[in-house]
């Protein structure tokens, strides 16, 4: 009991960071992960990710594509008998080597896998944004509750050493009063790639650059400033005649405004040059990280008397460090940092932009009433 009880109290202190980043992890313990869809990311960063984990390891591969994924399985060691199609996912209910399911499908698709994985007793951790409506965000999250399973959504930068050495000047009033968080998250867009094709389609993404990338500088304004937007407004510029934004809109601004008195500007876009950057300015310095939220290559210059400069902040595989924060806690090593709440705060705001642009930039109120119940600059060591 008392062990318990000095469990938890570390948990709430952070301390379960220590553990996860510390060895925690003993050899052979890590959390079984199926992962769901084998398209560009699980390819390009996940499954390679596994080699790196301590707390997690692959144990299954769902897939549409019966060659490829077995080729995939071989290449990752893994028996043919730990390869499902999606028509047998269900049976993974069955397979004690699956703790955990993570969920790296189209957006619509997310919520339907998400509530089956759960209904069969696992774990799930799944790809942002966690939906394409409130409404599947709020059944996913009520699907956990029911079945006592954890639902975490990958929001890679909340346990990037990058991003949480701003939040941790952000926590220590190093810029002084936090006035703007200024976010450009865009790229350009190819309707001919399969995997820009769903992204572009409002059925399959449910935003297009704003539910893709621009759920990055939503998210970023709300953890680098630690609190949560009261009020938005937005408008989009978006060529009609252009194929690519025939259901979705293109270039989106907005300005959320935040209880502190800080005022966040977000901009996406599928029609413009790459970048993924924030800036933050407070009464007595600034922060400039472009770019903030790549994979790797970040870049932050500080400008805030003693502490200016350009920090040299070690990079890490942020797959492989989320993967293992899912396992550790499940296995009670660590605080849950971005439940599906957290996902399905974001989802609220998404559909809060988009209502401002379909009025013509009216202001819609945002106070949901979620507060982070973990922050992530406490929890999680850099
Ligand atoms: P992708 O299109 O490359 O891969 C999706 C996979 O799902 C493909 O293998 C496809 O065959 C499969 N699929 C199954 N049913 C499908 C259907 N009905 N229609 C279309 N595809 C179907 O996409 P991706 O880039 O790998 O993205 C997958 C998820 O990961 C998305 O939710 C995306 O937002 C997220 N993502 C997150 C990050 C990040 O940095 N965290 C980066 C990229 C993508």
């Amino acid at each position: 009991m008392r062990d318990e009880l000095s469990r938890r109290a570390m948990l709430g202190l952070g301390a379960a960071a220590l553990l996860s980043t510390r060895g925690g992890a003993q050899p052979g313990d890590g959390v079984g992960f199926a992962v769901v869809g084998l398209g560009k990311l699980s390819q390009g960063q996940i499954l390679p990710a596994f080699r790196t984990c301590r707390s997690a390891r692959l144990a299954a591969l769902v897939s549409g594509h019966p060659e490829k994924a077995h080729r995939l399985a071989a290449e990752q060691k893994l028996p043919e008998s730990a390869v499902y199609s999606y028509e047998r996912f269900d049976r993974i209910a069955a397979d004690p080597r699956i703790e955990a399911v993570y969920i790296v499908l189209p957006n619509f698709l997310h919520a339907d896998y998400t509530i089956r994985a759960l209904k069969a007793g696992k774990h799930v951790l799944c790809e942002k944004p966690m939906a394409t409506s409130v409404a599947d965000a709020e059944r996913m999250v009520a699907a956990a509750k029911a079945a006592n399973r954890k639902l975490m959504i990958a929001y890679r930068c909340q346990y990037e050493p990058l991003n949480l050495y701003g939040m941790r000047l952000m926590r220590r009033g190093a810029l002084g009063r936090p006035r703007l968080v200024v976010t450009n998250m865009g790229r350009q867009s190819d309707l001919a790639d399969p995997s820009d094709a769903w992204r572009l389609d409002m059925r399959m993404s449910g935003g297009g650059a704003l539910a893709d990338m621009g759920i990055y500088g939503i998210n970023g304004a709300r953890y680098l400033l630690n609190e949560e937007p009261v009020a938005v407004r937005a408008w989009a510029q978006t060529a009609r005649r252009d194929p690519r934004f025939r259901s979705v809109e293109d270039l989106i601004a907005w300005e959320f405004r935040f209880p502190s008195g800080a005022i966040s500007t977000g901009t996406t876009s599928f029609d413009q040059a790459g970048t993924m950057a924030w800036e933050v300015y407070g009464t007595r310095g600034k922060m400039v990280a472009d770019p903030g939220c790549f994979y790797g290559g970040n870049r932050l210059a500080v400008s805030a008397g003693p502490g200016d400069g350009q920090p040299k902040i070690a990079e890490v595989d942020q797959f492989a460090r989320e993967m293992d924060w899912m396992g550790d806690i499940v296995r009670g090593r660590a605080p849950m940092v971005s439940p599906g709440e957290e996902g399905l705060q974001d989802m609220r705001l998404i559909r809060a932009i988009l209502e401002s642009v379909a009025r013509g930039g009216a202001t819609v109120p945002t106070d949901f009433g979620y507060r982070r119940a973990v922050d992530p600059a406490k929890a999680v060591r850099a």
